[in-house]
């Protein structure tokens, strides 16, 4: 197939816009494509070269872009670079350029689409030291051969501006059009679509052997599967009678959605939108080694950043020290991850995609060896939204977004690329923001580990309440402590130490190892006050920290109130905008 032939396909689409003039137009072209070079079609249209799962682009800037269309024109650099400062579009720069070379080429071979698409792969493929000179020549050869509009085209897609407006669902319906002979078959292409997010590899599929072939498409371990999404609603009751009255509660962790593929030893991360991400992760890699007990598996988890003293999840803000390529190591060590598996869609040659979510949880379950920093899900089942919303509160005060609330019956599938009320999110709509320092009285104690051994890895804070003149828990502090400061608290709290509450302490459903007399004040600084069923407080204080300040000048009952605690939550109570 001549390359000229998609350009007259490219020029046409360029004058339109409407999707289904486009989708018709895509039609007779995929129609008279050849099929063994169909999924080069395909990914050239879409400005591609491969699927983007693989990772390999063509990086190619404007200005290298620009180098090339000098050499190729034998135009100076002056005219070109004048040019662009004109049109502002490399694709039109090179066409003009190319209109006015001097040689005249009147015996050129014209190029074939296979011609394009390897040289395009040549591009993409030099990598290190050297490839951008490479990449070039290889460029400028290209565009030699190229007649003016074949030029526009192959340097918008190799500087990635192809945006014809054609997506990957424009390519399915043609191709459900072509090949499927009607709607029913729609489904057929999604699904194929679905499980291999590889729309080149669903078009070739169908072409060479139609729907017989479309049915046997498998799951295959490396090539990611479209994520499930969550719909969304605003409250406990709602969500129940949406899910038929009963419903499994999750936690919703906020850090990366992770797919992770496993083949032996061999282990690759995607992200949410199937980027391949292992590389940020190579502590996530080795915990899938140790704890995924399937030779293979694709599973799904959350992954947070944790305070690797307390083991308390940090906000999401903290997994962006994983995208520095260079200071990923460092990343590793001082930013450390911990994941939660959600869900399991294959393990070891069986497709659990059109399982039920409790049979995928159970298979889940045999097969993660928790640890430290390996984790399910943390999840309830209930049909009471007393308890839901309890699940929900609990879920925000241990560092979580809210839940994900997710339906039980034989038809909870894992429905692969598709956003529906098989799971619903839960999430605040109000957040009420911490504006200023908070004095705190510790009551309790929780025992050091790893580093902290021998030491509080953390302590248990309440306000005063003058009402009943008593102190109600409101955190859990690990946070913002030096190493000084916790050999320091060790002693100062030692003449204080209980084997048992205070009787002035009121305790909610929390279990310190080590209790005190309130004595002690420490400045405090949070996020946000959020509803809590597990502190007496009845309010919890999210993300806290240690201002390093010590209120010496404090007595226990000078500590903040719950009644300006309570102040606080409702004057701060803002809606969340989204
Ligand atoms: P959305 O992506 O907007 O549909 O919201 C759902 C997101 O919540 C997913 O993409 C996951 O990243 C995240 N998430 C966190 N915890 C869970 C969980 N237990 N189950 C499913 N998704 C979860």
């Amino acid at each position: 197939m001549l390359f000229s032939e998609l350009v007259e396909f490219y020029e046409k689409i360029e004058a339109i816009s409407g999707r289904i003039e486009m989708t018709n137009l895509l039609v007779q072209l995929l129609g008279k494509t050849p099929p063994e070079i169909i999924d080069k079609v395909v990914y050239l249209t879409l400005g591609e070269v491969y699927p983007p799962f693989v990772g390999i682009e063509l990086g190619v800037a404007d200005r290298l872009a620009l180098r090339a269309i000098k050499l190729a024109s034998g135009m100076s650099e002056r005219e070109v670079e004048k040019a662009y400062k004109e049109l502002g579009d490399v694709g039109l720069v090179g066409e003009r350029m190319l209109a006015k070379r001097s040689q005249v080429t009147l015996f050129m071979q014209q190029l074939t689409v296979q011609d394009v698409y390897s040289a395009l792969e040549r591009i993409a493929r030099e990598m290190g030291e050297g490839a951008m000179e490479a990449k070039v020549q290889i460029l400028s050869g290209l565009l030699a051969s190229a007649q003016p509009k074949e030029a526009k085209y192959i340097l918008r897609i190799v500087t990635g501006k192809m945006r014809l407006g054609i997506a990957d669902m424009t390519i399915l319906d043609a191709l459900a059009i072509l090949y499927g002979g009607g709607k029913e078959w729609r489904e057929l292409f999604e699904r194929a679509y679905n499980l291999t997010s590889d729309i080149g590899y669903v078009a070739k599929v169908a072409a060479m052997s139609r729907i017989e072939g479309l049915k046997q498409i498998k799951i295959t371990v490396g090539r990611p599967i479209r994520p499930m999404l969550a719909e969304r609603l605003a409250s406990a009751e709602e969500i129940l009678r949406k899910l038929g009255g009963k419903c499994m509660a999750e936690y919703k962790y906020d850090g990366e959605r992770m797919q992770i593929h496993k083949k032996g030893d061999d282990v690759i991360i995607f992200s949410r939108r199937l980027e391949n991400i292992t590389s940020q992760y190579p502590d996530v890699v080795e915990l899938v080694r140790n704890h995924v007990k399937a030779d293979e598996a694709i599973l799904e988890c959350e992954c947070v950043a944790i305070d690797p003293d307390t083991g308390d999840m940090l906000p999401f803000q903290e997994l962006m020290h994983r995208k520095r390529k260079h200071e990923v190591h460092k990343a590793v060590e001082q930013y450390p991850v911990r994941i939660h598996f959600f869900d399991a869609l294959y393990i070891d040659g069986r497709d659990l995609t059109l399982r039920p979510l409790e049979e995928r949880r159970r298979a889940l379950e045999q097969i993660i060896e928790e640890g430290e920093r390996v984790k399910l899900s943390k999840a309830i089942i209930t049909s009471d939204p007393g308890e839901l919303e309890r699940f929900f509160h609990e879920a925000i005060e241990n560092g979580c977004e809210g839940l994900v609330v997710k339906s039980l019956g034989a038809e909870a599938i894992y429905r692969a690329g598709a956003r529906g009320w098989l799971w619903i999110k839960y999430k605040r709509s109000y957040l009420s923001r911490l504006a200023d320092t908070i004095d705190l009285v510790v009551v309790g104690g929780f025992y050091g580990r790893g580093k902290r051994s021998g030491l509080f890895g953390a302590l248990l804070l309440s306000c005063y309440d003058d009402e009943q003149d008593v102190f109600k828990t409101v955190c859990k502090l690990g946070t913002g402590f030096t190493d000084e400061d916790l050999a320091k608290l060790r002693a100062m709290l030692e003449p204080y130490r209980l084997d048992r509450p205070h009787p002035r302490v009121v305790v909610g459903g929390i279990e310190a190892d080590v209790w005190f007399v309130p004595r002690l004040v420490l400045e405090v600084l949070g996020d946000e006050l959020t509803i809590s069923p597990t502190h007496s407080a009845g309010l919890a204080v999210r993300f806290p920290r240690f201002t390093g300040r010590y209120r010496d000048d404090k007595r226990p009952e000078d500590a903040t109130t719950l009644r300006e605690l309570w102040d606080m939550y409702r004057s701060q109570l803002k809606k969340i905008e989204e």
